[in-house]
């Protein structure tokens, strides 16, 4: 039952019962027992899990006979304008169009008009990670694919994909992935 690879059940119970509204509008979770759909942030009591469907999209929870939670109006809901938001938006988008370039979070700051204190604190609050973290993960998704797809070394691809030496792209590689460019690659 789950909507993509990030959103795990685990992860939408979590949100669910901590009423996170960040992913307001990454899923609606409907309970079978009152047949109520709700947006993630929704304040009422928290359901059972076993009485707990997920779904993506508010039309699909309808289709299926749910109704809209009168409190929370998951019917209504729209992305609201959020100009934090579109920010860190302008900030992914840098980071995976550029992820191959030595970033520096001060210089990234000043292309949005923040400051790096602030915009690490906004981009981690947005997407719970740091632009730094968030930087590896592109980075090690591309150095994934590169090793699933090219005969690259581990060498050429840890430069190629922005690293400035190797020790950092095993760490980070690692981290990540829990195991070695070489490992990852037989497997
Ligand atoms: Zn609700």
């Amino acid at each position: 039952m789950k909507i993509s690879d990030k959103l795990t059940v685990e992860v939408m119970w979590k949100a669910t019962v901590t009423c996170d509204v960040r992913y307001d509008g990454e899923f609606f979770y409907a309970v079978i027992t009152t047949g109520i759909f709700c947006r993630p942030s929704c304040k009422s009591k928290t359901p059972q899990l076993k009485n707990i469907r997920f779904f993506k999209y508010t039309r699909e929870a309808m289709r299926e006979g749910f109704r809209p939670c009168k409190r929370c109006r998951p019917d209504l809901y729209v992305k609201h304008y959020d100009p934090s938001q579109e920010i860190v938006e302008d900030v992914k988008t840098i980071l995976e169009n550029r992820y191959y370039e030595t970033i520096q979070l001060k210089r990234l700051a000043q292309d949005v008009g923040l400051s790096p204190f602030y915009l690490n604190r906004l981009f981690k609050e947005k997407t719970g990670f740091t632009p730094r973290q968030y930087l590896e993960k592109v980075r090690i998704s591309k150095a994934v694919l590169l090793l699933k797809t090219t005969d690259l070394s581990s060498t050429e691809i840890c430069f190629q994909i922005g690293y400035g030496n190797l020790s950092s792209f095993y760490k980070a590689f690692k981290n990540m992935t829990g195991c070695s460019p070489g490992q990852y690659r037989v497997n």
